[in-house]
């Protein structure tokens, strides 16, 4: 604690990310992707002019938003970019949820959601969770200060079809609702041909899971362009948008090479599928996923204890210390073979 800090800050818990560890271990916590990014990324970093550098980039990220204006059949004015989707929630949370009304959101998913909620002093009111830990879409009211859930959710893995979302959006008519699809593309179905039908609906995404660029930083909004006009009204001048001159070259050549991304969600939605199957005749409890990550509890063994287990024996999984997740074991899809480690280590530990 130092005098230094605002009465605000010292009541913050910083949220702790997942462990990067140092030595070489299989690394199943972070729901990166296992495959490199498109080659075309290999080739903006071999060419790309240091000299550029020297100059801010476009203000206004033209070329990137352009690229994903095209990718999701939208304007340009309707697409927001930021320093990984982390950041664009932050600038959303700061434009919409405000308010003197409490901001919905499903009691179990994305953990940075109550974060930004005590950062930014917005009310959380936590909506419990339907059956199969599935977000229950019904639960959200009008009144609030808004909506907001993971879709594929996090750590669960369910995701809703577009027609629930926009019942749902039938109904929230007045604030809102912001639908985080940064696991979208490993089998979910995404909300964004429904922002032309509803303006308060703001989807987010990112390319750090389906694109395999977490290392880069960059995500993006889609919705309505009121609210990409809200977002722009909060955001920093030169730091979170524009995206710097080298992000947005990776961006584009990321998003020009469709057949490396089909082929990479396609092997990780096979690997999973596989994983589920074999977690299963392990005796696992596997929760239903669309994305790129399994939620598994053992009846009769220890989540911490098998997290614990795993390690030792080089692989890294993620255990969640919270009451509700605490027989919980999240597991993200690696290579075939990463998968075969993990297996043959959990044999032995569930013996
Ligand atoms: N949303 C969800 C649900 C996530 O799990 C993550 C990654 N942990 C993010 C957003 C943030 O992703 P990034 O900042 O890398 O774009």
């Amino acid at each position: 604690m130092s005098k230094f800090w605002s009465p605000k800050v010292r009541e913050l818990t910083p949220y702790v990310p997942g462990e990067q560890p140092r030595e070489r271990l299989i690394k199943l916590n972070t729901n990166e992707n296992p495959y490199p990014p498109a080659p075309g990324v290999e080739a903006v970093l071999r060419d790309f002019p240091a000299d550029h550098l020297r100059r801010y980039p476009d203000p206004e990220s033209r070329a990137l938003r352009e690229a994903l204006a095209r990718e999701f059949g939208v304007e340009v004015e309707q697409v927001f970019v930021g320093n990984g989707s982390d950041e664009v929630l932050a600038l959303a949370f700061q434009a919409f949820f405000c308010h003197d009304r409490p901001l919905e959101m499903p009691a179990i998913t994305y953990s940075f959601y109550p974060v930004y909620c005590r950062l930014y002093d917005v009310e959380r009111r936590a909506l419990p969770l339907g059956g199969d830990w599935r977000v229950d879409l019904d639960a959200f009211t009008p009144g609030s200060a808004g909506a907001i859930f993971a879709n594929p959710n996090a750590p669960t893995g369910h995701g809703h079809g577009r027609e629930a979302i926009a019942g749902l959006l039938e109904r929230v008519t007045e604030s809102v609702v912001l639908v985080d699809e940064a696991y979208v593309d490993f089998g979910g179905e995404s909300a964004i041909p429904l922002v032309e039908r509803f303006p308060n609906l703001l989807v987010t995404g990112t390319f750090s899971k389906s694109r395999s660029l977490a290392g880069l930083r960059l995500g993006y909004a889609v919705g309505s362009r009121e609210l990409i006009e809200g977002l722009e009204r909060v955001k920093d001048s030169f730091n979170s948008y524009p995206i710097d001159s080298l992000a947005s070259a990776i961006g584009i050549a990321a998003l020009e090479d469709r057949e490396h991304f089909d082929a990479c969600r396609e092997a990780v939605i096979t690997t999973r599928e596989r994983t589920r199957t074999r977690l299963e005749s392990l005796g696992f409890r596997v929760l239903p996923s669309q994305s790129n990550f399994l939620l598994v509890s053992h009846p009769e063994h220890d989540a911490a204890q098998l997290f614990v287990g795993l390690r030792e024996r080089g692989i890294l999984v993620r255990h969640f210390n919270t009451e509700a997740l605490s027989d919980w074991l999240r597991i993200s899809i690696g290579t075939e073979d990463e998968m075969d480690s993990l297996i043959e280590i959990l044999e032995g530990l569930c013996r």
